[in-house]
């Protein structure tokens, strides 16, 4: 093993030595979750309540729980954000790449008497007192595996399941998966999980009404072939008035439908999120960085996939990603690893 790898499982021992001997555990997943953070945060959630821990899941924002992620939480251990406790014995941050990612529940990072941050983000800040964070893994749900295995935790089916969603999701359907990703596929589904209902409910999933509304968005998508040092950006909006009617499984497939847009090596989404904000979801095909776009736009993200939040109007905020996408920012062909959230 590399000294990096050492110094991660020394990293990874340390924390699960710590979760188990915990009697009271605060697991969160960062604002707007996804299947990774929550999946990664329930499951090690199941494992510890299991051990006889009491704990709980929260996330600052929204105030429910994503629709298709709901039977996830098999022993209901999601909570609101205001039924987290003030000074929480111990935390852990999952698929959280900066402490603003926690929302309104920031603060419990410097109240808790320890904070476990378990993440893959590339733009990682580092917080917490105990740190497992490895940019080269494809999910967050990697990482909680290994938690769970230092633990001695056997993999279940509610387990395996929270894993499988993080890890489906976030390598696109395994599409950006190395061997190791495909290993624990196989490894958790042969401890129970059904692949095709859960993975319909979570990507593959959506009301009639939508298809009506996407086609409107994807009418008005546009194509800027200059862009990203010539290598194109597509960008679709969506206004808040989808935002409000449909779920995020509906809003945050838009990129999905842009992505792959063969003139163009950038796709971004603008979501309003009020009535002069914006959410900002990016995809690249390796050729360009945008973490390093993203940081320099206030948030974050990963090589491939990342995204921000900005104040203006489209047009605004459409010029600000264009001075983000710089040619110092494009080289040759990066495999891709971590696609998702
Ligand atoms: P998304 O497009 O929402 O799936 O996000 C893609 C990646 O970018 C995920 O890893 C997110 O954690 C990250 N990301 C998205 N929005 C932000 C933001 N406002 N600040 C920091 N990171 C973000
Ligand atoms: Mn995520
Ligand atoms: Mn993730």
């Amino acid at each position: 093993m590399t000294a990096v790898a050492d110094a991660l499982t020394a990293d990874i021992d340390t924390a699960a030595a710590l979760l188990a001997s915990a009697h009271d555990v605060t697991l969160l997943a960062h604002v707007q979750p996804d299947a990774d953070a929550l999946g990664s945060a329930l499951a090690l959630g199941i494992a510890l309540r299991r051990r006889g821990a009491s704990v709980r899941v929260s996330f600052a924002e929204p105030d429910r729980m994503p629709e298709s992620l709901r039977p996830l939480d098999v022993l209901g251990l999601v909570v609101p954000a205001d039924e987290v406790p003030a000074e929480p014995e111990v935390l852990v941050a999952c698929d959280t790449a900066s402490i603003g990612r926690l929302g309104a529940l920031a603060g419990r990072v410097s109240t808790a008497g320890a904070t476990v941050l378990i993440d893959h983000h590339a733009s990682n800040t580092g917080f917490g007192t105990h740190r497992i964070v490895d940019a080269s893994v494809e999910a967050t749900a990697v990482l909680a595996h290994r938690v769970l295995e230092a633990m001695g935790e056997p993999l279940d089916a509610a387990i395996a399941t929270c894993l499988y969603a993080g890890l489906v999701t976030d390598t696109v359907g395994f599409r950006t998966a190395g061997p190791a990703a495909y290993r624990l596929a196989a490894t958790l589904v042969e401890a129970g999980v059904q692949v095709e209902p859960l993975v319909r409910r979570i990507m593959d999933t959506h009301p009639f009404e939508w298809f009506a509304a996407l086609a409107g968005v994807l009418g008005d998508t546009a194509l800027d072939p200059d862009a990203a040092a010539g290598l194109g950006l597509v960008h679709a909006v969506v206004p808040a008035a989808l935002v409000e009617r449909f779920r995020s499984e509906e809003i945050d497939g838009v990129i999905d439908e842009i992505r792959g847009t063969a003139e163009a090596e950038v796709a971004a989404v603008l979501k309003q999120v009020g009535p002069r904000r914006w959410s900002v979801s990016m995809r690249a095909k390796g050729r360009i960085d945008l973490a390093a776009a993203a940081v320099a736009l206030g948030g974050g993200g990963h090589r491939n996939a990342a995204g921000f939040t900005r104040e203006g109007t489209p047009d605004e905020v459409l010029a600000d990603l264009r001075s983000a996408l710089t040619p110092d920012r494009v080289s040759d062909h990066n495999p891709i690893s971590a696609a998702g959230g």
